[in-house]
């Protein structure tokens, strides 16, 4: 077994990974890729190269871990995952210990480098996980107060629930998409003026919602509860979460069971999973809870994590205009919190089950993470680079969200989740 520390600051790799780049050696997230020969496998990635991880395997290096071929020769990461957080964690540390410039295992053997390392530009990204299950909370205060504000009164904009209980609902999890898949313009019912009846068409207010969400390990058996302190052991990783929202049709459709057709029609997800381990060195305080939660909520220690985050707008043709920056470590619901409601009720979690934070904004008004809130319900137009004006998206542009970490001179990305908007069909 592998002792080595992926998460060592002074970890420096024999590749050369340029020194902005969110695949640092302290990073080694897991994905699946398409090689230029076609075969699909695990793989993980360094500055700009992918590495093999079924080669990696296949060629011995991976032979002390409680792995199987099977688990890295296959389309999605959920069987190495069922191999659960230990093994994972091991893996990781293994990987980063065979690409550390002090060690020539595999830097000294140019034949095995060949089959392990690709050039990412090469490869395809493939989803990396089969997701069974997907849960969207609604954990941002700012965004919540936002929105209540907004569509019901400035003065009781949470409603009474929202400081006792991590909101949220399922989603469905068959239109969670790649990023660089585009999406068509949803259509639906929608009710634009209260004194008259709906009308049914392409949805005219098309929005992003800037999210991140994580991935479970396999949990606990249909009736048994995971604990905040728990949380962590059941977490794999995380990605950048672009949850697209038809709000005219969330308007008219919402009441009384929520979120439906406005929001299952795709959201998008990163390639890369970054894992909660690689996030560790960036952990810091949450927002002071006030009232005090219940006793299942209570956490200890550092739960918060310091993602700083991007939204982009690229019209067609033209370059892509930054519309908001906003950090993960602004939920007033943390991870632990959220898993920890999720089964206090005895429901059970399976490995690739995807849980998404709910809307990401700040105190500015330039941390908002959707146009709703950008524009404030249309009242206010976000203005683009090209100097064109956007109140929610339009065909042809593109949604971009990057996301990453850094501290102590090192860097842990998630890359980006990008989406183009193609017309309604
Ligand atoms: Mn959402």
């Amino acid at each position: 077994m592998s002792h080595f520390n992926a998460n060592d600051p002074q970890n420096k790799s024999w590749i050369d990974i340029p020194s902005d780049s969110d695949f640092s050696i302290q990073n080694i997230p897991f994905g699946v890729i398409k090689k230029p020969d076609g075969q699909v496998v695990v793989a993980s990635r360094i500055g700009d190269k992918v590495i093999d991880i079924a080669s990696l395997f296949d060629l011995g290096y991976l032979s002390s871990l409680p792995f199987s071929k099977e688990d890295f020769h296959a389309t999605s990461l959920n069987r190495m995952m069922k191999k659960g957080k230990a093994a994972c964690s091991t893996l990781r540390n293994r990987i980063a210990e065979l690409f550390n410039e002090k060690n020539n295992e595999l830097k000294n053997n140019s034949g095995d480098q060949e089959k392990i390392l690709l050039n990412s530009s090469a490869c395809e990204n493939l989803m990396p996980v089969e997701i069974g299950d997907y849960t969207d909370f609604y954990s941002s205060i700012e965004h919540a107060t936002n929105v209540g504000t907004m569509f019901r009164d400035p003065n009781n904009a949470l409603l009474p629930n929202w400081k006792y209980i991590p909101v949220g609902y399922h989603g469905r999890a068959s239109s969670i998409i790649l990023s660089g898949e585009p999406i068509h313009r949803p259509k639906g019912q929608q009710k634009p003026k209260d004194d008259e009846p709906p009308v049914f068409g392409p949805c005219k207010l098309l929005d992003f919602e800037l999210e991140m969400a994580f991935i479970t390990y396999d949990g606990k058996p249909l009736g048994e509860s995971i604990s905040t302190s728990e949380a962590e052991d059941y977490i794999f990783g995380m990605v950048l979460f672009n949850d697209w929202s038809a709000r005219d049709i969330q308007k008219w459709e919402y009441v009384p069971l929520g979120p439906f057709l406005a929001k299952n029609f795709a959201s998008s997800i990163s390639a890369w999973i970054v894992t909660l381990d690689a996030l560790e060195p960036f952990r810091v305080a949450g927002p002071e809870q006030d009232p005090k939660v219940f006793p299942y909520l209570e956490y200890s220690g550092n739960k918060n994590i310091d993602i700083h985050l991007e939204v982009y707008i690229q019209p067609e043709g033209s370059d892509e205009s930054l519309v908001c920056s906003s950090n993960y470590k602004y939920m007033y619901w943390n991870q632990n919190q959220q898993l920890a409601h999720h089964t206090i009720n005895g429901c059970n979690i399976n490995a690739g089950d995807m849980y998404a934070s709910g809307t990401i904004s700040g105190k500015e008004k330039s941390s908002y993470g959707s146009m709703l809130e950008l524009s404030w319900k249309g009242t206010q137009a976000v203005k683009l680079n090209d100097g064109s004006e956007r109140k929610f998206i339009q065909d042809g542009d593109t949604v971009i969200m990057k996301g990453f970490s850094k501290k102590d001179g090192v860097r842990v990305g998630f890359g980006e989740v990008s989406s183009k908007v193609l017309p309604a069909k």
